[in-house]
């Protein structure tokens, strides 16, 4: 299979006939097999019934159905895991995403890089939307060193072996770009097309932009430090301390100049900035312990191999 095309359903009853009809002009003038699979996140409209009937007709198109709504990630891998193509294309399934850009997005790849983000250049949603985004992604991509614009594009393009290598969970799937070109990859993106949606309305709302921010705290910490926990909590801890050697010291030289320790916070200040420091390396040594664990018990690597040569 050269081509898998996963897309997450929730409630998408009107848009699929028309999805699947512009998808498949476009695959077909594809050179490669492809297949499309269609995961279904306990809708309770009738998509699954639509779905059921296209896969009737058409041995390309593959359902998974999920009991309940687990989330977009969560959709997202198991379509990665339950299909087997060497190329995954994302999209969304209310046609905001063209099918007709696929070609652009795969030429993208040919250049030689593994991943490719839709940038929704001109975004056809309301500006309540908009504005947070547009917020999200600046923090992101200067936070994160990943120069992208627009990160939870829903149209995306990579080879197998990025998601391969990365958990999709909780909300990741936004950040796909950045876990993906910390491990390495070649990331990109392309200005495409972007529609209104075609029918049915949006499952996300405005607490997303919290949620996401809170998850790119994890992400940053994660990709930085999850092999090096110490070094993390032990630079607060020592910077701690170490202003607490120097409030302590002070407080004495205030001392013998006269001032009273009842006259002046820094003896407060001490006892403080040594607790609070000793906390965080104890945190850190907790940390690695748990590190450790993980990596010992999972059998993973800390690093990640690109390509073999005469293994
Ligand atoms: N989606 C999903 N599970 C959810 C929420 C959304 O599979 O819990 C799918 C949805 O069916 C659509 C895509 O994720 O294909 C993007 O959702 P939506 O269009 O509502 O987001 P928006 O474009 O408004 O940001
Ligand atoms: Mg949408």
């Amino acid at each position: 299979m050269k081509y898998s095309i996963i897309i997450p359903v929730y409630e998408e009853s009107g848009n699929l006939e028309l999805l699947r009809r512009k998808l498949t002009d476009v695959l077909r003038t594809l050179s490669g097999s492809y297949e499309i699979v269609f995961v279904d996140d306990g809708s309770k409209d009738r998509s699954f019934e639509d779905l059921k009937l296209m896969a009737k007709s058409d041995g390309s198109i593959k359902v998974l159905r999920f009991r309940r709504n687990f989330g977009k990630s969560a959709a997202m891998a198991a379509g990665f895991c339950e299909s087997t193509g060497a190329i995954i294309l994302n999209l969304d399934a209310d046609l905001q995403d063209d099918p007709a850009e696929i070609p652009r997005m795969l030429s993208k790849l040919d250049e030689g890089y593994d991943l490719v983000v839709g940038w929704r250049r001109t975004r056809h949603d309301p500006v309540d939307k908009r504005l947070p985004s547009k917020i999200f992604n600046l923090v992101v991509s200067k936070w994160s060193g990943v120069p992208l614009h627009d990160f939870n594009c829903g149209f995306k393009v990579y080879k197998r072996e990025v998601l391969a290598e990365l958990p999709l969970y909780s909300d990741m799937h936004r950040f796909l770009p950045v876990l993906a070109a910390k491990r390495g990859f070649r990331v990109t993106e392309l200005s495409i097309e972007h529609h209104p949606r075609h029918a049915g309305r949006s499952k996300y709302g405005v607490g997303r932009t919290l949620r996401g921010l809170l998850d790119f705290i994890s992400v940053l910490f994660l990709t930085a430090y999850l092999a090096r926990p110490m070094h993390f909590f032990g630079t607060f801890g020592v910077i701690s301390i170490l202003s607490s050697f120097i409030t302590g010291v002070w407080a004495v030289g205030l001392k013998i100049a006269g001032t009273n320790f009842v006259n002046t916070p820094l003896p407060l200040l001490t006892v403080f900035l040594l607790l609070l420091g000793l906390q965080f390396i104890l945190l850190g040594l907790l940390a690695e312990m748990l590190t450790r664990t993980y990596f010992e018990s999972s059998g993973k690597p800390t690093y990640h191999i690109a390509e073999r040569v005469n293994f």
